[in-house]
């Protein structure tokens, strides 16, 4: 049933067996795992069926550093659906060396291995319409593609595994139908949680209060709770619940909100392949079912641990897009184009660059010079991305001289001073705003310097062609757009010690004992993998658990 909370009288005290917050992939993948159980469960979700300025303002905060991290109203929706309403779709497990306590990666390790999620991860790839759970070339495709650049060779790198696309799954508009017809789910809308009452020992949440931005408030009784509302705000609610916890609920040891991370990624140097453009094949494979994958340059697990590397992958890309002198018609298209382009995408794409009338001007002589590459360009983008229901993932350019950049994405390492606190400002509910402080560490500058260098050197070694950057620019070109936008973790992470973890194996908070976690501020830490298909995986071994639970 899709309830609004205008519909709930004030001051009512609604009470169901299991109660989740947020309808974002993970809060909606648990609900809809749990549809035909039987189970009473209320999902209480902030926004509505569509985005609306008055309630994504209460995601707005503060950021230490802008030039480091996007402010908080970014790169996150607070609507049914979540973030998956924007998402990209890229979708890939974690590595089994993701799980492992790594001495040379300070506060590395998770207290469960990547075969407590294997089972998990099959039906998460079916929920996100990502095809079967198939993640290396050779097993997908039978026959041997085309070499992704052929002739290389490498110890240190594997070209064999695989990112698959979504596409892209809007969680809200794929499963709102289900679960609106479900019989033991009320889904309500607007009702936004601004507190988290305990009993006076602490250890156990009694009632949840509820507001919406037209002055209703009630509250909610259940067996258990579950946190589902993103890798920021599940921090934010911890932390602001300070009657019987003066730190926050979970944040004894003063860890709620520390070791944030995101992904370090960037754009670099100039790969030549030599010969034929046929000896380069860096685009889309499409699989069996219609799902688009891809191929990358994944540094291998025995070459992180011999280097004391952290996780890294690499893919060819096109050359940077601000500076006119690529004289691609359809980069400077999409240049040009920018405007129309969301925030969220276009930051990467454009860049901080800025615009003079010189570069405005050579972009219009590229696209004038190639009208019928822009058109054929435009066409297939509108094609194959606006039309299509399953949308091609991203811009593939075909280089004429096989010349590329290296696109990268690196583990971001733990650091219990990359945090996220609460400012001294309020939103209309009441509640006090998010301030981020996003920190790298040597140890990220150091994975990406020395990765680079290998591929480098294998590059050469192979005689395929020649990758040429400046090492001394490693650092800014990863922070040249700053954190990673979008990929919020580690903030409530799990572990098995509750004074440096704040929710055990389980995804339970530590102390409290019907108070769960759901979504990437529980991964302690952050692989090369986007962080979604993880999501829903761990979201569905809860609701495995939950339903058992609950029962007893
Ligand atoms: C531009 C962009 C591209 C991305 N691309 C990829 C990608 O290619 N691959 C990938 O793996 N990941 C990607 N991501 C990340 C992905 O979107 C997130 O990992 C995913 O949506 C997280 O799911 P979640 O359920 O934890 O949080 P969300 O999807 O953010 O859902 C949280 C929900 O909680 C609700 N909520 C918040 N506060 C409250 C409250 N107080 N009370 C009630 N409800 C509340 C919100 O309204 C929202 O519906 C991308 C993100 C962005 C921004």
């Amino acid at each position: 049933m899709l309830l609004e909370s205008n519909e709930i009288p004030n001051e009512a005290a609604l009470r169901c067996e299991l109660c989740i917050v947020g309808a974002g992939a993970a809060g909606i993948t648990i609900a809809r795992k749990l549809i035909d159980r039987g189970l009473d469960v209320l999902l209480l979700e902030a926004g509505g069926l569509a985005p609306e300025s008055a309630t994504q303002d209460l995601y707005a905060g503060s950021v230490v550093d802008e030039r480091l991290h996007s402010p908080p109203i970014r790169y996150r929706q607070r609507m049914f659906g979540g973030t998956t309403t924007i998402w990209g779709g890229r979708c890939v497990p974690f590595d089994e060396i993701d799980f492992e306590h790594r001495d040379y990666i300070p506060h590395s390790g998770w207290p469960i291995e990547r075969s407590v999620l294997m089972p998990f991860y099959e039906d998460a790839n079916r929920l996100c319409e990502a095809g079967d759970f198939s993640y290396r070339a050779a097993e997908e495709f039978g026959q041997p593609l085309p070499p992704m650049i052929a002739g290389f060779e490498s110890a240190n790198f594997t070209t064999d595994t695989l990112e698959r696309f979504s596409c892209p799954t809007n969680f809200g508009r794929r499963y709102l139908r289900k679960l609106s017809n479900a019989p033991t789910l009320r889904v309500l809308l607007h009702a936004n949680v601004t507190r988290i009452e305990l009993n006076d020992s602490g250890e156990h949440v009694v009632q949840l209060i509820v507001r919406n931005l037209q002055g209703k408030r009630f509250s909610v009784t259940a067996k258990d709770f579950v946190l589902a509302t993103g890798g920021l705000e599940v921090t934010r609610l911890l932390l602001a619940n300070r009657d019987v916890h003066p730190c926050g609920i979970g944040n004894q040891h003063d860890v709620v909100g520390r070791y944030y991370m995101c992904h370090i990624a960037g754009t670099i140097g100039r790969i030549r392949i030599d010969g034929d453009l046929d000896r380069a094949n860096h685009g889309y494979d499409i699989s069996d079912e219609g799902v688009y994958c891809r191929r990358r340059l994944a540094l291998r697990e025995e070459v992180q641990r011999s280097q004391q590397l952290g996780n890294f992958i690499a893919r060819l890309h096109h050359p940077r897009i601000t500076d006119p002198a690529h004289r691609n018609a359809v980069l400077s298209l999409l240049y040009l184009a920018k405007f129309v382009i969301p925030y969220e995408y276009g930051k990467r794409l454009h860049g901080d660059d800025h615009a003079t009338f010189r570069s405005w001007a050579g972009h219009l002589r590229n696209v004038v010079t190639g009208p019928f590459e822009a058109a054929e360009f435009a066409w297939q983008m509108l094609r194959d991305r606006k039309l299509a229901e399953r949308k091609y993932p991203s811009v593939i350019i075909r280089s004429k001289a096989n010349l590329y950049s290296l696109d990268f994405h690196a583990e971001q390492q733990p650091n219990p001073e990359s945090r996220v606190s609460l400012s001294d400002e309020t939103d209309a509910l009441g509640m006090a705003r998010l301030k981020v402080d996003w920190r790298y560490t040597t140890g990220d500058v150091d994975t990406v310097t020395r990765a680079l260098a290998l591929l480098a050197g294998d590059i050469r070694r192979s005689r395929v062609g020649s990758f040429d950057y400046d090492p001394a620019t490693v650092e800014a070109e990863m922070t040249r757009y700053g954190a990673y936008g979008g990929h919020h973790i580690g903030t409530a992470r799990m572990g098995s010690d509750p004074r440096s973890s704040v929710v055990n194996a389980g995804c339970r908070v530590h102390g409290i004992d019907n108070l769960y976690i759901a979504g990437s501020a529980t991964f302690p830490t952050s692989s090369q993998a986007n962080p979604t298909l993880t999501v829903v995986a761990l979201a569905l071994r809860l609701a495995a658990h939950l339903d058992g639970q609950v029962r007893r």
